[in-house]
């Protein structure tokens, strides 16, 4: 379905990232990884990919801390036509304790790249008329936590980014829109897992239940299959008038 489109990933040499990557070959996309890393072994996944589905892949280096980087990541893919937004980090702290330099990385990473990836792509896109822009957001886009002030900030900026880019680009072929996974068993998820173990002084299975998904009704993790499945929905042309929305991956948490 998605034979001669270029997809940039940022942040996509683990967790999400790159299950959206591998979903999007899978539709036959050709596909940009990347992370701020350039290890052989991020090469390596870019050939192992390109490789199992047949289709052209590449890993390029570049820090989403860095707005020049953002932008030259998309220069040097040679532009794109649907750019995911996903490189993200957390960091749980109160307002008062939170590490100033935390809050500036988390608010680079997690929503000021997707400013400069966007102004980037959106020029190649307008030409060819048609693109797709998938910011990966999360539940915490749509609802807060305690000490996460930092991330639901970002979170909630970047569904209104999308939501801002949506109407620059309507009725011109290109769409923007947001998913907001719930909880993933992802690294991310993985390193909040022993914080979370001491504050209750649970085991790891009564933690994952009762505290890292108390806030998901289904009780079950989300996988990155199933966010990579609906980044491949949101290029597919049913999706061609969803536009400037979210779409929750989670379980039933924003039900709540
Ligand atoms: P992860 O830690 O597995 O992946 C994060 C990716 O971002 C990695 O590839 C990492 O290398 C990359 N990254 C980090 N800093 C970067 C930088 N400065 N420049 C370039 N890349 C950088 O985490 P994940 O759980 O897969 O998270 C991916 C996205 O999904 C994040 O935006 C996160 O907020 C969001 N999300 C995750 C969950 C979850 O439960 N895992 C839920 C909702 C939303």
């Amino acid at each position: 379905m998605l034979q001669g489109k270029r997809a940039i990933v940022t942040g996509s040499n683990s967790g999400i990232g790159l299950g959206v990557a591998v979903e999007l070959a899978k539709a036959g996309a050709d596909v940009v990884l990347n992370s701020f890393t350039d290890r052989d072994e991020d090469h390596a996944l870019a050939a192992n990919l390109a490789a199992s589905h047949g289709i052209k892949a590449r890993y390029i280096a570049a820090d989403m801390s860095n707005g020049a980087d953002c932008r030259a990541l998309v220069e040097k893919a040679g532009g794109c036509d649907i750019l995911v937004n996903n490189a993200g980090i957390q960091h749980v702290a109160g307002i008062e304790e939170f590490p100033v330099e935390k809050w500036d990385a988390i608010l680079a990473i997690n929503l000021s790249s997707a400013f400069h990836t966007i102004a980037a792509a959106l020029p190649g896109m307008r030409e060819r008329g048609w693109g797709r822009i998938v910011n990966i957001a999360s539940a915490h886009g749509l609802t807060a936590s305690p000490y996460k002030s930092a991330y639901v900030a970002a979170k909630h900026g970047i569904v209104g980014l999308t939501k801002t880019a949506a109407l620059e680009c309507a009725g011109q072929g290109i769409t923007a829109n947001a998913i907001c996974p719930g909880y993933v068993l992802t690294p991310l998820v993985e390193a909040q897992i022993p914080d979370q173990m001491k504050k209750t002084g649970k085991d790891r299975e009564t933690t994952i239940r009762e505290v890292m998904l108390d806030r998901q009704p289904s009780k079950q993790f989300a996988t990155v299959e199933q966010v990579g499945g609906t980044t491949v929905f949101l290029c597919s042309p049913a999706a061609d008038q969803i536009t400037g929305t979210t779409i929750s991956v989670d379980g039933g948490w924003t039900a709540l």
